[in-house]
């Protein structure tokens, strides 16, 4: 027998609903359909990525499957959101992007067709059964158009579930089969709750919050990639680099110049974004992306010259265009950048 190739098993918790902050008109208008029972054959969750959309198909998907629904919603207990939380829902398939030698990440047609194999069979626990296609956006044209054929001719008592960051990306034709359920980025209160809710330490919470423009899956992320400490040693070099003597340019090069490419690199992108915000204050505005740094913004752009603070912007940007595209040695990329930005 042929291996089986390991499925990535979607669960979806009791609570899930609950467990989703903000989108709270969304939600309002989705629960209505839901208590209505009018929900359309085929919703696509349209916004940025991180903010929730995937979680909130997955419990609209629960609550449409449950075999007691109360007030619309999953109940949490039958078999059919228990078989959910079990990740082994015999009427419930979710489609995802997979990875194939050296293509893009992308869903294939092989999938949906065999996705429009499994929803021709008769469900197991009721009438109904719900497909979830995540990152939508990435399936190829042949998978689009197969999905498009199931779409205009939706099988029985099924819900398809779209979710995209991108839905510019999408066949217009299946945009317009679908009902647009948009979503915003999270306000900043959301955002608090999803970091508390994941044990990200209070003292973080907030410039993760001014770094991730509303999405709550970023800031995981920059917390995870611990960025907050890259964007801080950027932030402190700049404060030093008025005062820079040799020995400080050879030791700061040193220690950067041990990074990984890709952290310098990253590095290299805090510095730039500080650096902008510094041109944005001596131009007078007041939408800072580094918002919580503001006092040692404001302090650090009474140090230069625009014209100077410009130059540094375009020197990083140099820097950060070598790293990237040539095996430079990182430390004298750094190095240079030092000397040249620090004149
Ligand atoms: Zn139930």
């Amino acid at each position: 027998m042929a291996e089986e190739k390991e499925a990535v098993v979607l669960r979806v918790q009791p609570g899930a609903w609950a467990a989703v902050e903000g989108h709270e008109k969304t939600r309002a208008r989705l629960s209505r359909l839901l208590s209505e029972k009018r929900v359309p054959h085929a919703l696509l969750f349209s916004g940025p990525q991180g903010v929730g959309k995937k979680q909130v198909a997955l419990a609209v998907a629960a609550a449409f499957l449950c075999l007691d629904p109360k007030e619309g919603l999953a109940c949490g207990v039958c078999d059919s959101c228990r078989a959910l939380a079990a990740g082994t829902h015999p009427d419930f398939f979710a489609v995802l992007p997979e990875t194939s030698g050296k293509t893009a990440r992308s869903v294939k047609i092989e999938q949906i067709r065999e996705m429009r194999g499994a929803v021709a069979r008769a469900p197991k626990f009721s009438t109904r059964r719900a497909v979830l296609l995540n990152d939508a956006e990435t399936m190829n044209d042949a998978a689009a158009n197969a999905l498009l054929k199931t779409l205009e001719e939706p099988p029985g008592d099924t819900l398809f579930l779209l979710v995209t960051g991108a839905r510019q990306a999408l066949l217009p034709t299946i945009v317009s089969r679908c009902t647009i359920i948009p979503f915003a980025p999270l306000d900043d209160a959301a955002m608090a709750r999803v970091l508390a809710a994941h044990d990200v330490p209070e003292d973080l919470r907030r410039s993760l919050i001014a770094l991730s423009d509303g999405s709550a899956g970023r800031a995981l992320r920059l917390f995870a990639e611990d960025a907050l400490s890259l964007r801080e040693d950027a932030m402190a070099t700049l404060e030093k680099l008025p005062q820079m003597t040799p020995e400080t340019i050879f030791s700061v090069g040193a220690r950067l110049g041990a990074l990984e490419r890709e952290r310098l690199l990253e590095w290299f992108r805090y510095l730039r974004m500080l650096l902008r915000d510094v041109l944005a204050i001596m131009e007078g505005s007041a939408a800072l992306m580094n918002g919580d740094f503001s006092e040692r913004l404001f302090a650090f752009a009474g140090t230069l010259t625009a014209d100077r603070a410009f130059a540094t912007e375009r020197e990083a940007a140099e820097a950060a265009r070598r790293l990237a595209t040539s095996n430079a040695s990182l430390r004298l990329v750094v190095e240079g950048f030092l000397l040249r930005a620090g004149k």
